[in-house]
Formats: structure tokens, C-alpha cells, sequence
């Protein structure tokens, strides 16, 4: 058995049901899942552990939970000539990247973006990669490789795509895979990579990339093989006018009706973005449980436009926080995104806009929910022991402690947390990542980059 006791913190903001929020408290975790969280004074909390962290003047808060990214695009992000593009003709222009994509890239372009999101006080990241160019070889093993180097706990996405130029779709036919070919690499994944249990690591989702580059029939396929598996279902919907119009001139249908024709509605569902939905498609989405991950960042990057997060909240529609690929962003940060969430919703709706706490809860017990979890997302007994800290000490947060709950929405923080915790174990502290060297990984990345990048020349 190991213990970990987290004594004397300044505040611990929790996100349980009752929002609990405890002042001069204690965490104490065993095996990775906790066991009691409370006041010092009033919880019988035991006094010494394996580890002990003294948590005076910091404030904890629940790991963030990052629902929706493509990490492959830290290698693509900040390419001058992709900065002034909306969702088509920038992808038509990446796919030319993407095509050169190896285990290799996405080894070291997951580390890089995992490391900004743990220092960002993430500590579950989904990943939706879906270029898989030359069958994708080894790509689903060198991110799983990369998240259990860092620590991280992550679900990563068999993506797909089927549907391409010369069929009516947006991909080059080098990124393009049949349907029997994806569905059976989708099944080794599961099989080979998904953990089902309480606090797992690593799971695995089946995830079609959209419905203008995948084909009806993969589409009902994945459902069927997800459901058969029983593993989560995931895909970008509801992105861009462009795709509305694709969608009727192709399919004659609005995105959201042509799922449902697909049977792609249900709890075990989220579309990433979700911005053109209007008010019976609402309903449709809070009626049927079916989830929404919201990226500002890129959606204001690719000028998509603005989801319409407070009507989910008020409809129940889960909904959780996700940087989205890091060439939309051009990042992997998630308290950025949650500062950023918070304004965009500010300058649209003023006192209708969603709370810096209501962005918390999105960041961590949303992204929990689309995931289909339980057992991340919130600190209390029986969860998992996944946290990040903040220090009171630093001036970035002096005189912004008349509410911890909103701070991080309202105020920002800005650089690396304190401390990020998964499972009961330390992955970043002080600002530097515990399992990499990472003067040597950047390094090796950025030549990993160049070469990448030399390719496409
Ligand atoms: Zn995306």
C-alpha cells in the first residue's frame, strides 16, 4: 500500500456535489484514490503517509480534464502561411503535413503536448488522432509510451477517416484507410490497449474524424463496433457553417439529424465543438445525454464561431474543455482555455455568461463526464488522487483570494502550477516534468520537427 498525505493546504477546492470548498485542510490518498479530504481539525485524517507534501499557502484543485486535442499538430502549429485560414482550406492544406506523419512524430509531438498540459495542471488528456497515413504503424503504442513517461492519464482515439477527395470528402486518398482496414485496427486497439476498470490509465475511443471525411458506412460501423466493445464514441460536429452546407448538399441533412440517422446519439457520445446547433437540436442532445467538448481557442483561431455553452449548461447537455489540435490553438493549455472560455462567454451573453467556477467545473467534472467517468474530475473519498496546486505566495495571485473557486476563470494563471499530482504520484513540480529530462527532449524533438517538417519540401 501506498499512502500520500497532502497537509495543512491553504484551500481545497473540491467540485463535489455539493461544491464543497475546505479551508485549512488535509488530503489523504492511498494507492492513488482518496480517502479522506476535509478540514485538519475535523476529519481523522492520519498525521504521516509514505509521502508527505506540506501544502501550507497552496491552494488544490481537481486535475483538469482535457476532452478533446490533436497533439500530432504541435509539429504543424504556428506555420505562417496556416494563420489566416477557416476549418476547410486549413485542413486541405495541413492534410499535405499529415501525410508524413510517423510513430516517431507522434512519440515526441505527445510528449510535448502532454508536457504543456500537465504543467497547465492537466492530468487526463484525450488525444483524437485520425491521420493514420500507411496504416498509422505504431502510432496508438508511441503516445501510450509518451503518456506513461510523463505520468499522464490519458484515452486515445482510434480516428479514422474514409471518405476521400475522389469520393466527394476533403482528404488526399494517402490519408485514407477502407472501412474493413479502420475496423479492424480499431478493434486491436481495444483489444490490445483498453483498460475498463476504476482509475484506468489508458482507454482507448473509436473515432471517426467527421462527417466529411468519413463515409455513412464507417460511421454506423464504428457505432456498432464501440458499442459491441463497449468503448466511447467520439467526432467533430457542428464545427463550421461549411460543414452545415456540406452536410445538406451531400446528405441532405443537418449534421446533427445525419448522426442521428446514424444512430450516433446516446450517453456513450460527444461531438467535439458543437457551435451550430440550434434550439430543437439542443433539446435533441440534452434528451438523448449526448456530450459536447468546447474549444474556444480554435474556434475563435478559425473564426467557426461561438458554442452556445450557457443553453447546454441550463439544458443539462454534458459538456467539457478541450484545447482542441495545437495547430488551431497554437497550444496545449488548459487554464488558458478556461480564461479564454470565460471571456468569450463574457463579451457574448454579459450576465448570462457561465462563472469563472462554472469554467472549473467544465474543466474538470465536465470533461469527466464525456469521458464517461466517475472516478476523475472532483476530490472527494473514493475518486482518484489527481490534483494540481497553486502557490499563495506568488504576486500573480495576491489580492485574488476572495474566491478560489472562480480564480483560475477570472483572474488566470499564467505559467506552470506548483505541483501536478495523478494517481497519488508527482509528475511536475516546481515547473519541470519528473519523468523527462527536459532540456534533452525538447532537443530531440525540435530535430524530430525539422525532419518532419523537411519532408513536406
Ligand atoms: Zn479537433
Amino acid at each position: 500500500m501506498r499512502s500520500l498525505l497532502v497537509k495543512n493546504a491553504h484551500t481545497i477546492v473540491t467540485c463535489d456535489d455539493f461544491d464543497s470548498v475546505f479551508t485549512n485542510a488535509d488530503l489523504y490518498a492511498e494507492d492513488g484514490v482518496i480517502v479522506h479530504v476535509g478540514a485538519t481539525r475535523t476529519h481523522a485524517i492520519p498525521q504521516d503517509a509514505d509521502t508527505v507534501i506540506d501544502a501550507t499557502d497552496q491552494i488544490i484543485y481537481p486535475g483538469l480534464v482535457n476532452a478533446h486535442h490533436h497533439m500530432c499538430q504541435t509539429f504543424t502549429r504556428n506555420l505562417p502561411q496556416m494563420q489566416n485560414l477557416e476549418l476547410f482550406h486549413w485542413l486541405t492544406s495541413l492534410y499535405e503535413y499529415w501525410e508524413n506523419l510517423d510513430a516517431e512524430v507522434m512519440y515526441y509531438a505527445s510528449l510535448v503536448a502532454m508536457g504543456e498540459l500537465i504543467k497547465s495542471g492537466c492530468t487526463t488528456c484525450f488525444d483524437h488522432n485520425y491521420a493514420f497515413p500507411c496504416g498509422g504503424k505504431g502510432f496508438l503504442e508511441a503516445e501510450f509510451n509518451a503518456a506513461s513517461q510523463l505520468g499522464e492519464r490519458v484515452a486515445l482515439a482510434r480516428g479514422s477517416m474514409s471518405l476521400s477527395r475522389k469520393n466527394g470528402g476533403l482528404p488526399p486518398e494517402s490519408l485514407v484507410q477502407t472501412t474493413e482496414e479502420i475496423l479492424e485496427d480499431s478493434r486491436r486497439c481495444v483489444e490490445q490497449f483498453h483498460d475498463p476498470s476504476r482509475f484506468s490509465m489508458r482507454q482507448v475511443v473509436i473515432a471517426p474524424c467527421a462527417p466529411f471525411n468519413v463515409t455513412a458506412d464507417l460511421m454506423k460501423e464504428s457505432a456498432a463496433l464501440a458499442r459491441s466493445l463497449n468503448v466511447r464514441l467520439h467526432t467533430h460536429l457542428a464545427e463550421t457553417i461549411d460543414e452545415e452546407r456540406y452536410a445538406l448538399e451531400h446528405v441532405g441533412m443537418r449534421p446533427l439529424a445525419y448522426m442521428k440517422s446514424l444512430g450516433w446519439l446516446g450517453e456513450d457520445v460527444w461531438f467535439a465543438h458543437g457551435i451550430h446547433f440550434n434550439d430543437d437540436e439542443l433539446d435533441l442532445l440534452a434528451d438523448t445525454g449526448t456530450g459536447v467538448v468546447h474549444c474556444p481557442i480554435s474556434n475563435m483561431k478559425l473564426s467557426s464561431g461561438i458554442a452556445r455553452i450557457t443553453e447546454m449548461i441550463q439544458l443539462g447537455i454534458p459538456v467539457g474543455l478541450g484545447v482542441d489540435g495545437s495547430s488551431s490553438n497554437d497550444g496545449s493549455n488548459l487554464l488558458e482555455e478556461m480564461r479564454v472560455g470565460y471571456l468569450l462567454h463574457r463579451l457574448k451573453e454579459s450576465d448570462h455568461a457561465p462563472t469563472g467556477y462554472d469554467m472549473l467545473r467544465i474543466a474538470t467534472r465536465g470533461g469527466a463526464k464525456v469521458l464517461g467517468r466517475n472516478d476523475i474530475g472532483r476530490l472527494e473519498a473514493g475518486c482518484a488522487a489527481d490534483f494540481f496546486m497553486i502557490d499563495m505566495k506568488r504576486i500573480e495571485t495576491v489580492g485574488a483570494l476572495a474566491d478560489p473557486m472562480a480564480l483560475l476563470a477570472t483572474v488566470g494563471y499564467r505559467g506552470a502550477v506548483d505541483r501536478t499530482v495523478v494517481a497519488g504520484t508527482t509528475i511536475m513540480e516546481h515547473g519541470r516534468l519528473c519523468g523527462i529530462d527536459e532540456e534533452e527532449v525538447a532537443h530531440k524533438a525540435n530535430d524530430c520537427w525539422r525532419r518532419f517538417l523537411k519532408k513536406h519540401e
